[in-house]
């Protein structure tokens, strides 16, 4: 199987348009690599030996993942400034009252 000829996101091999994750042609603010790293949390490195191409459909999944991500931490920032709020530290109630018990 040659990396170059299937898409890093779906494995999909029959696409005429394979855009480029590392050097895009496309009119985007940041790469589809950064995209993919930062939506999925996974590893994608140009030398890493694995496909360096995304197809149109993943590619088009992949802005509206990003811009949704992007513009929660957008609104969360806003909202924790307007609301003077900061964020809680998780923390479990394991010592009000459940006992080991059944
Ligand atoms: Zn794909």
């Amino acid at each position: 199987m040659n990396t170059a000829d299937i898409c890093r996101v779906c494995m999909e091999d029959d696409w005429d348009a394979f855009n480029p994750l590392f050097n895009p042609r496309v009119d985007v603010p940041v790469t589809p690599e950064v995209m993919i790293s930062d939506c999925a949390g996974i590893s994608v490195e140009q030398d890493d030996g694995l496909p360096g191409v995304a197809c149109t459909e993943c590619l088009n999944a992949l802005r509206e993942a990003f811009k949704i991500r992007e513009e929660c931490h957008k609104v969360d920032r806003k909202l924790m400034k307007i609301f003077n709020w900061i964020r809680p530290e998780f923390s479990i109630g394991r010592d009000s009252g459940h006992s080991g018990n059944h």
